[in-house]
């Protein structure tokens, strides 16, 4: 199996890129963000609570949200593998991650993290408010707010996957098929695919 956690900061390209991963490598994409707006949009009591932080650019709780990625996780029997899309988000999300791997005879493969500029990512976020209806997306403070809590909680969950020798950046300003290339490269030097 190919388990892929895909890292890096609000709008540094994870879905953009997951999208191609997935086709190319057969995956199960899993973007807890796309799972609490889906919630939202059903307006499940889930959806409510995650709302109530996403709204603030703040993290929904670790607990909530790890039992929400346990459950879709046991949707699939036998994966070619999953690409993690804005999971883990903090250590205690990581531990459990590599928990529940274990509990399927599995692992992380790697952490992909794309590194991206501050700068280059408000543009980029505050382009994508214009027309993704995204509203964490369309208000400046808010995007702030997401990349302090990204550099103040969840850049340490890649130190995680570093002491392990399962961690890769990877430049992700330029082309996205170059970005694309440069993911590919970095996956096919590194793992055995079976
Ligand atoms: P982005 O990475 O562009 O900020 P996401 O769609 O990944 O967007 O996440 C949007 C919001 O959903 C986050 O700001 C956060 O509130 C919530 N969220 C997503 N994934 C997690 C997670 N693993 N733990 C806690 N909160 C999360």
């Amino acid at each position: 199996m190919l388990n892929i956690v895909l890292f890096g900061p609000p709008g540094a390209g994870k879905g953009t890129q997951s999208e191609r991963l997935v086709e190319k490598y057969k995956l199960i994409h899993l973007s807890t963000g796309d799972i609490f707006r889906f919630n939202i949009k059903q307006e499940t009591e889930l959806g409510k609570l995650a709302k109530s932080y996403m709204d603030k650019g703040e993290l929904v709780p670790d607990q909530v949200t790890i039992d929400m990625l346990n459950a879709e996780v046991k949707k699939y029997d036998n994966p070619n593998g999953f690409i993690f899309d804005g999971f883990p988000r903090t250590p205690a999300q990581a531990m459990a991650l590599d928990k529940l791997m274990q509990s399927r005879n599995s692992a992380i493969t790697m952490m992909l993290s794309l590194h991206v500029n501050e700068e280059e990512l408000i543009k980029r976020l505050l382009l994508r408010g214009k027309d993704s209806g995204r509203t964490d997306d369309t208000d400046e403070s808010v995007i702030r707010n997401r990349i302090r809590v990204y550099e103040e909680q969840t850049a340490v969950a890649s130190e995680f996957y570093q002491a392990q020798g399962k961690f890769y950046q990877i430049d992700g300003i330029g082309d996205i098929d170059d970005i694309f290339n440069r993911l590919c490269h970095v996956i096919d030097s590194h793992s055995m695919i079976m």
